[in-house]
């Protein structure tokens, strides 16, 4: 099973190399996550990159975690 985030206006859809636990962790605490990757580019994962920029590319859309089998 692979998580991912869905935006539902959009319809598109990411696949980030994550736990449905860490995206659910992201999506309530975006801001935090944002404030890090101000400060440090080389700490952060690949996922979480990734799903940032996501988020931006759909700032104000409806963002539902998904799965795939
Ligand atoms: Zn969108």
């Amino acid at each position: 099973m692979r998580y991912g985030y869905h935006c539902e206006e959009c319809e598109e859809a990411i696949w980030p190399a994550t736990s449905a636990s860490e995206l659910r962790w992201l999506i309530r605490r975006e801001h935090v996550a944002r404030e890090v990757a101000g400060h440090t580019q080389a700490g952060l994962d690949t996922w979480i990159m990734e799903a940032l920029d996501f988020l931006t590319h759909h700032g104000g859309h409806s963002i539902v975690l998904s799965k795939r089998p």
